[in-house]
């Protein structure tokens, strides 16, 4: 198949999420199973200074956005072999961050994300690729089917593409003011409200959801619970419209990459049978960051974007409690300028207990993943989550909330289900997930219960090998659709 895989962000290029680690390892998995891929993204300006060879191409385009012509221009680079194409706009997206700065996001994202989906449209054309499956991704490429279906219904060129819209995160809609129709180059005829028309705003994600052939989330319980309102954010309604096209697959991560057996970045490599090897990590990271070096000292970590999302508050009411127990708290994490807030006075009282690191730092995130004993995810919810299942890989013992992909990949012995792996607990409070975590102190002063814990975790197989077909089916699926 021809995969044309849309991404607003794609890991090592630029990246402030999961999104990212799924956009640069599963179109690996599926070039690995002899399709031709090809992955298109914004020229963001990380993506300009990092040390990426980037080829400029002659092809430019033209968008209009509020009524007035902007062009831009295509560069490309590779990854492992893979076409990545880069949508150049230095006005749009030379800045620092991707998004949005903690304060919020930027003012003029329609007009940005408008131009980037209109520009892949645009541009298909001139590739000299034309696509079986146009993969896009969260609300930022979400107006590319909604284009291809409105607006290019009768064109030749795309009767044989099919497409497919992954939500990585349905809190994230893309949500604007009926005014971004211009910015966006649409009319009033598109404000319905069985298109993109949102309680008196425009919905990008909506626009996504009822246009593309079929649609997934990135895990079985997500997909479950998102139809529900409790925790459909408004659009349970057009998801239970569209449930015989949506499914639900389990994000995988890349095993080459995430690998602490050969990871250039951790102190020391190891493997679930030289577990000293981990403990070397964690003297290492304890002693870089000023914790008391103590092998006996249970070493939590924390690696997260700072929003509500998150569960932050329930680690705030634990405070008090942590400095009471024998544990230490490494967190890295950045976002929303309430939790920097709260977590930058911590930061300032001097302790050998916690270490709070308000940056985002790749190499510092495999050196926690690495020392770690245990990895917090108490998510309020979490459509896949790859932290846990990279800390399984590092041996990282994981104790999250029930919820989404979590409830998916993490068992707890006080189920009896599965194999023990991690901990869990069900309920948003804080004396639940300590609950969770007194357990899992409890259990660590066990070490051969704890390393069989901890062993079940990185034996398991969370690669991309499996959920890499089940994007194929559905790929399958999609095509089969469109020549109905
Ligand atoms: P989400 O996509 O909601 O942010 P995931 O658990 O799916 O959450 O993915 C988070 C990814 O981002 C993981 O690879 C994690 O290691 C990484 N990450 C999050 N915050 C940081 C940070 N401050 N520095 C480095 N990596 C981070």
């Amino acid at each position: 198949m021809k995969i044309l895989f849309v991404s607003s962000e794609v890991s090592p290029f630029a990246k402030t999420g999961g999104l990212a680690d799924v956009a640069g390892s599963l179109p690996k998995a599926l070039k690995k199973n002899g399709h031709d891929v090809r992955i298109i993204m914004p020229l963001y300006q990380c993506v300009d200074a990092g040390s990426f060879t980037i080829k400029k191409s002659r092809k430019g385009f033209e968008v209009p956005v509020d009524g007035i012509i902007q062009k831009g221009l295509l560069r490309q680079t590779t990854l492992a072999d893979i076409p990545v194409y880069l949508v150049e706009k230095k006005e749009y997206f030379q800045r620092p961050e991707l998004y949005g700065t903690s304060a919020g996001d930027y003012p003029d994202n329609s007009q940005r994300f408008g131009f980037f989906c209109r520009g892949v449209v645009d541009l298909l054309k001139r590739l000299d690729f034309r696509p079986d499956i146009i993969h896009c991704n969260d609300w930022q490429t979400a107006l590319i089917p909604f284009l291809i279906k409105q607006e290019h219904q009768d064109d030749p060129f795309f009767t044989k593409t099919a497409l497919v819209y992954t939500i990585h995160n349905l809190a994230y809609q893309g949500i604007f003011e009926r005014e971004a129709l211009s910015s966006l180059g649409l009319n009033e005829s598109h404000f319905t409200i069985d298109l993109l028309e949102y309680y008196g705003k425009i919905n990008l994600m909506k626009g996504g959801m009822l246009t593309a052939d079929v649609i997934n989330t990135v895990s079985n319980a997500y997909c479950r619970e998102i139809q529900t309102k409790e925790m459909g954010c408004g659009l349970q309604g057009v998801l239970q419209h569209r449930s015989h096209d949506l499914y639900g697959i389990l994000n995988g991560i890349d095993y080459q990459d995430w690998n602490p057996s050969t990871d250039p970045l951790i102190f020391k490599n190891y493997t679930s049978t030289t577990l000293s090897g981990k403990a070397a990590n964690k003297k290492n990271l304890q002693n870089a960051l000023g914790l008391e070096q103590n092998p006996a000292i249970p070493l939590l970590g924390m690696i997260t974007r700072l929003s509500s999302q998150k569960g932050l508050d329930l680690l705030e009411a634990l405070l008090p409690k942590f400095e009471e127990q024998k544990l230490q708290l490494v967190l890295l994490g950045t976002g929303d300028e309430k939790y920097m807030k709260m977590l930058s006075t911590l930061q300032k009282k001097p302790s050998k207990k916690f270490s709070i690191n308000l940056t985002f730092d790749q190499a510092l995130s495999r050196k926690i993943y690495a020392a770690s004993d245990m990895f917090l995810m108490p998510s309020l919810y979490e459509p896949c989550g790859l932290g846990q299942l990279i800390s399984f890989r590092y041996g990282s013992v994981p104790v999250v909330r029930k919820t989404g992909g979590l409830a998916d990949t993490v068992f707890d012995s006080r189920d009896g289900v599965r194999e023990p792996n991690g901990f869990t607990f069900d309920e948003y409070t804080p004396e639940a997930f300590w609950d969770a975590i007194s357990r899992a102190l409890e259990t660590y002063n066990d070490r051969k219960k704890w390393d069989k814990i901890v062993r079940s975790g990185m034996n398991s197989d969370y690669s991309w090998d499996h959920s890499g077909a089940e994007y194929e089916a559905l790929y399958e699926k999609a095509l089969k659709k469109i020549r109905m």
